[in-house]
């Protein structure tokens, strides 16, 4: 059984399966022959023209392997206008509703933000919020809020998060390296020791995730 890297920056040819993110900025430059995601990053907003972005978007989200939209969302701690990262994520979140993709999320001190968006959107697509590091209080509401969580090295190589990693239900649970230089056997490696979890049981759990998010048939999983 193959790993699933839920998000990945790296062009990693370690036999498992991975969604990498393409920046919307690039997307006409690369004809993708592999399983992507893309997105218009906030960090990205005021270097491009977000409108081309969207456009972008909505084109390469009619290819079959381009498994989900972002990553993209929101982040307080940028300078970049915040009603203006509002508008930009929307605009994805409408794209991902009409071609029924799920959503990589990056969200930074933007939690309730979050949340607010989701309930409003009403959407039936997954939400799933990567490189997670929320604290106590913000998992349990985001888990009650409906959303997936995709959990990398930073959250844990720190012992004190054992209890947030542990809450999230793991029907809900994503693993992935991002842009950080380890393989994907050492964050499961990881996550199995903190969850006190068979490894192998892990990885079932998170490709039954998967298969349950982004399909098994166009997949041929
Ligand atoms: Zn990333």
């Amino acid at each position: 059984m193959q790993l699933i890297n839920l998000h990945t920056h790296r062009v990693k040819n370690d036999g498992e399966i991975q969604i990498q993110n393409l920046f919307a900025q690039d997307l006409s430059h690369t004809k993708p022959d592999f399983l992507f995601s893309a997105g218009l990053h906030p960090w990205h907003i005021e270097k491009v023209n977000p409108e081309e972005c969207f456009e972008a978007i909505e084109r390469a989200s009619d290819l079959e392997n381009m498994l989900a939209v972002g990553e993209c969302g929101l982040d307080r701690s940028i300078s970049t206008d915040f009603s203006l990262q509002e508008h930009c994520f929307k605009k994805q979140i409408q794209i991902a509703v009409n071609k029924n993709k799920p959503l990589i999320i990056h969200c930074v001190r933007a939690y309730s933000d979050l949340e607010k968006l989701k309930k409003e959107t009403k959407s039936d697509i997954p939400w799933i919020i990567h490189g997670y590091q929320g604290n106590l209080e913000t998992t349990q509401s985001l888990i009650r809020h409906g959303f997936y969580f995709s959990v990398g090295e930073s959250l844990l190589k720190n012992d004190s998060r054992q209890k947030i990693l542990r809450l999230i239900p793991l029907e809900r649970l994503f693993l992935e390296t991002d842009d950080r230089d380890l393989s994907i056997q050492q964050v499961y490696l990881m996550a199995a020791q903190m969850l006190i979890l068979d490894e192998r049981i892990l990885g079932k759990v998170i490709f039954n995730n998967f298969r349950t998010l982004f399909g098994a048939v166009q997949l041929n999983l």
